[in-house]
């Protein structure tokens, strides 16, 4: 059981209270007109899918009901950080938790 830090509400709260959305970070294209049909499923279809540190997307559907970033390790299931949408990770790979 996970315990997740909800940056909206300040408090730690069980797995149970959230769902997971995805992976964090996705920035829509400015002009999906432009893309190739390649391209477009790329972003719509395609995810990384790291062993290690992930940024993803959380929603506190029993609480608040925000949504906010989780930089978590794939590999021990360690929550490095929470952080709003919109803000950047302080930890953005491996080489930062040195
Ligand atoms: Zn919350």
């Amino acid at each position: 059981m996970l315990h997740i830090f909800c940056p909206h509400c300040q408090e730690y709260r069980e797995e149970d209270e959230f769902h997971y959305r995805g992976q964090a970070h996705i920035v829509r294209p400015k002009d999906p007109e432009a893309l190739t049909d390649e391209e477009w499923g790329s972003y719509l279809f395609f995810r990384k899918n790291p062993k290690g540190i992930h940024h993803e997307l959380w929603y506190h559907t029993t609480g608040c009901r925000q949504f906010f970033n989780v930089t978590r390790d794939t590999v021990t299931y360690k929550i490095h950080e929470s952080y709003k949408i919109g803000e950047q990770p302080a930890v953005k790979s491996e080489d930062d938790l040195a």
